[in-house]
């Protein structure tokens, strides 16, 4: 179950693919459609497997890439 999701500023995105690299789970690729200044930018293929890590947001040199995290379920916890 993902713990986050990445989200991508898609048109500060240079298509370095850096991002893809540094996923510990593979869960990133690089899109067939190109930005407006010509590039292809990374895309999420399997959310699931989102372990909200940071790795790619960390590696990203142009600020592309910010991680949600999803807060965890405490609805009933501590209660009946
Ligand atoms: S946060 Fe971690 S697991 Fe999620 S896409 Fe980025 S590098 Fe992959
Ligand atoms: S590391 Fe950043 S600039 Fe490079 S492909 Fe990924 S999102 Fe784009």
């Amino acid at each position: 179950m993902a713990k986050g999701k990445p989200e991508f500023d898609i048109e500060r995105c240079k298509g370095c693919e850096l991002c893809i690299g540094a996923c510990p789970e593979h869960i990133l690729a690089m899109t067939e459609i190109y930005n407006s200044q010509g590039h292809r930018y990374p895309e999420c293929i399997d959310p699931d497997k989102c372990t909200a890590c940071t790795f790619c947001a960390i590696i990203c040199p142009d600020l592309v890439v910010r991680v949600w995290k999803y807060r965890k379920e405490t609805v009933g916890e501590g209660k009946k």
